[in-house]
């Protein structure tokens, strides 16, 4: 019998962002072009739910580029962004390729290689493996560009022969990054800092909505996959926003029962690549225990749209 009561403070934005519902779009799309199979090298977002619907109607997903049996169909890069050597590697193999990469990430593409252009030597503030980093750090040649992980990172970073400017991975948390870009500009005090941030609208809005109510929640769950950037941020914001508890719920998480039986109040939102579907069925597992009262707390309206390439239109 349910007998406790809990309230769920549903937090917005959250969930898909307009570089998310792209990518997706395109892969759909090219699909109705180009018949099945269509290829799409890595994750075309960090969901798992997401890349087994894709498989479903005919995406096939691949590592690399030379994974790819019959080099006639066309590959998608994921939202994340490539290195440069990637369309050209896909070139060389005469593959048609449609480029999924967030407008987003594209714009801080764009700013490393034109700061660079200027004479500037590149510090990427970002996350090392992720694959936005990886793209970013292949838009520059090696030794035009270097990671900065932590506040230690730049504190220890040894100056260049050239002028030093900065960019960031766009799902950053907002807090940290402030620090590590402090840190830098104390050290080098002339860096130069990108014309608008590169931390993108997404990210920063999830991360304020869960900001805003995180102290109020007994425990946040953020529905995500662990290898999702953004979602894992947000857990980190909501504990140092003052939520003793807070945990990522992905595809093999086991409900915390005994853990939310000592709670009263409950926060959930979701990563960028996370679908409201994953978000649903999590409270209807939670109403099988629980007698749950919703307060939806929405803290701005998203309206961004990004169209998808005109060649599918
Ligand atoms: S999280 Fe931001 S950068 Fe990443 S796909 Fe979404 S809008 Fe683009």
């Amino acid at each position: 019998m349910k007998n406790k009561e809990i309230k769920i403070y549903l937090v917005s934005p959250r969930g898909f962002c307009a570089g998310v519902d792209r990518a997706i779009e395109i892969v759909k799309k090219t699909i109705k072009k180009y018949g099945t199979p269509v290829y799409v090298r890595h994750e075309i977002v960090h969901n798992k739910h997401v890349v087994e619907n894709l498989k479903k109607i005919g995406a096939i997903f691949v590592d690399e580029l030379n994974e790819i049996e019959d080099k006639s169909r066309p590959v998608i890069f994921s939202a994340h962004g490539v290195p440069k050597s990637i369309p050209k590697e896909a070139s060389k193999l005469n593959m048609e390729y449609i480029d999924a990469t967030c407008p987003l990430v594209s714009k801080v593409h764009r700013e490393a290689e034109n700061l660079n252009k200027k004479g500037f030597h590149i510090l990427l503030i970002g996350h090392k493996n992720h694959p936005e980093v990886i793209g970013t750090m292949g838009q520059l040649p090696e030794n035009e560009i270097d990671l900065i992980q932590t506040v230690e990172d730049a504190e220890n970073y040894k100056e260049q022969n050239k002028d030093l400017a900065f960019v960031t991975q766009t799902t950053l948390s907002v807090d940290d990054t402030k620090n590590t870009i402090t840190a830098l500009k104390k050290k080098f005090p002339n860096i130069k800092e990108p014309a608008k941030e590169d931390i993108c609208y997404a990210t920063t809005n999830r991360q304020s909505a869960v900001k805003s109510i995180a102290n109020k929640c007994d425990i946040f769950f953020v529905i995500g996959s662990r290898n999702s950037s953004n979602s894992l941020r947000l857990v980190e914001v909501a504990s140092q926003s003052g939520c003793k508890y807070s945990e990522l719920i992905h595809a093999d998480s086991k409900i915390p029962v005994n853990k939310i039986k000592e709670c009263q109040t409950i926060g959930i939102s979701s990563g960028a690549s996370a679908p409201e579907i994953l978000v649903q069925n999590f409270i209807n597992e939670l109403k099988k225990t629980f007698i749950v009262k919703i307060k939806e707390v929405e803290i701005i309206k998203e309206n961004i749209i990004f169209k998808t390439p005109g060649k599918l239109n």
